[in-house]
């Protein structure tokens, strides 16, 4: 595979057959599994756990539903959310004030709206026209007992989070969250804070990628910008394996003078030195040093930020344990020429939005150079053009990858 040029498609899916998912899992507090990888969650309730009113009204038995005309029931009781009736089995010819919520009292099963009757006393008059069985809610109608809630390799969400505590549970076993490790590579990069030097910039790659990371629920382990330096890039590579189940450098993996990437890790590991057919982002460097996996992403920040959402997202979604699915495409008119040249698979920044018909419109951020990192700033999703694909033309129609989602 060494030097061959890789479609994208083809690099992820080699990618993602080499992950091993993580296996060990912890219990965690609910408040605290908020985007933890679930393992299978069954319901020991049924959820409502008894059948209740869905209206503020009266409960009475379907059987003394008048057919026509109207029949005189007489009041019994009331029953309250949190509060139930507590007298014997409601009587045929009687019913009971019922509020949102509360327990259907034994013998009744229909619950008539209070708007829907007229009171006199403690006579409550009901007309016809009612269904039986209406205004409640079953037990067990929103989860049955034994039933699956949760499958595993879900990533929870806040409504998980709410179905979790509908069914009382407390704690949560979750997958562990893999390790990473992470650095940065250039003797130009400062941090901010510091003061450039001629021909400095600022090492912005790091802090986008720890970002990036920070949103995937994963144990990161920032190991800093390492300098253009053999022994360096060498003792970083090592550090990084040994506490990390996937190490992530930027940087260096050309063949400039300086890109000793490559040099370590013919020496420390099994790794693959691929052209991907593909802009921004073209080299990417992937395989094992150690037991981790490592992805050598490009310097440039583009390219950096791109090759982590098409490849090492997908990467560390697997590992964590996540059921991935392939990335969401919408279809959208292009307001604008996008040049393109065929062969490589472009991933262009653009600008989404829906027109006041509904259909999805999207125009670029504008110059789409590697380096321009405002584009990924200005941009909610990526234009997705494919390899064969020519220059676009205003009015045709592209494929977006929503930001929102993938981030
Ligand atoms: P390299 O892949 O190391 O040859 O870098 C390619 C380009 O990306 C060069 O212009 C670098 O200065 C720039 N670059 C590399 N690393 C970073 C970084 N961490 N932050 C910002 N720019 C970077
Ligand atoms: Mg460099």
């Amino acid at each position: 595979m060494k030097h061959s040029l890789l479609s994208v498609d083809d690099a992820r899916l080699h990618i993602l057959s080499a992950i091993t998912p993580l296996t060990q899992q912890e219990t965690l507090p609910l408040a605290n599994v908020l985007g933890r990888v679930a393992v299978e969650v069954c319901s020991a309730l049924d959820v409502p756990p008894s059948a209740n009113s869905a209206m503020d009204g009266y409960a009475l038995s379907a059987a003394d539903l008048p057919a026509s005309e109207t029949s005189d029931l007489v009041l019994a009781g009331i029953a309250y959310a949190g509060k139930p009736y507590t007298g014997n089995s409601v009587l045929p010819g009687q019913c009971i004030r019922i509020m949102t919520g509360a327990v259907l009292p034994a013998g009744t099963d229909t619950v008539i709206m209070q708007e829907q009757v007229e009171c006199h006393g403690d006579m409550v008059q009901v007309g016809a026209g009612h269904v039986p069985g209406q205004n409640v809610r079953l037990a067990g109608e929103d989860i049955a007992r034994g039933q699956t809630v949760m499958q595993a390799g879900r990533r929870i969400t806040p409504a998980d989070i709410g179905l979790l505590a509908s069914l009382g549970i407390s704690h949560v076993t979750v997958l562990r969250r893999p390790r990473v490790a992470f650095f940065s590579t250039g003797d130009e990069l400062r941090a901010p804070g510091e003061v450039l030097g001629q021909g400095d910039i600022y090492d912005s790659n790091r802090p986008a990628l720890r970002a990036m990371l920070q949103r995937l629920e994963v144990e990161v382990h920032d190991l800093g910008t390492v300098r253009d330096q053999r022994s360096l890039v060498k003792n970083a590579l090592l550090e990084a394996a040994g506490r990390a189940d996937v190490v992530i450098s930027t940087g260096g993996a050309s063949v400039g003078d300086t890109d000793f990437i490559k040099d370590c890790l013919e020496e420390l590991g099994q790794v693959d030195f691929w052209k991907i057919a593909m802009k921004p982002g073209k080299p990417l460097a992937f395989g094992r040093v150690g037991a981790a996996l490592f992805f050598g992403l490009p310097g440039n920040p583009v390219s950096a930020m791109t090759t982590f959402y098409q490849f090492v997202q997908p990467a560390l979604r697997r590992i964590a344990g996540e059921v991935v699915t392939t990335p969401l495409l919408l279809k959208a008119i292009c307001t604008e020429t996008l040049k393109k040249g065929p062969g490589r698979t472009d991933f262009q920044r653009g600008i989404v939005d829906t027109r006041e018909d509904g259909q999805l419109r999207v125009r670029s951020t504008g110059e789409q150079g590697s380096g321009i990192l405002t584009s990924m700033s200005k941009a909610n999703c990526y234009i997705v053009l494919p390899a064969d694909r020519g220059t676009v033309q205003a009015g045709e129609q592209v494929d977006v990858q929503p930001f929102a989602g993938l981030i």
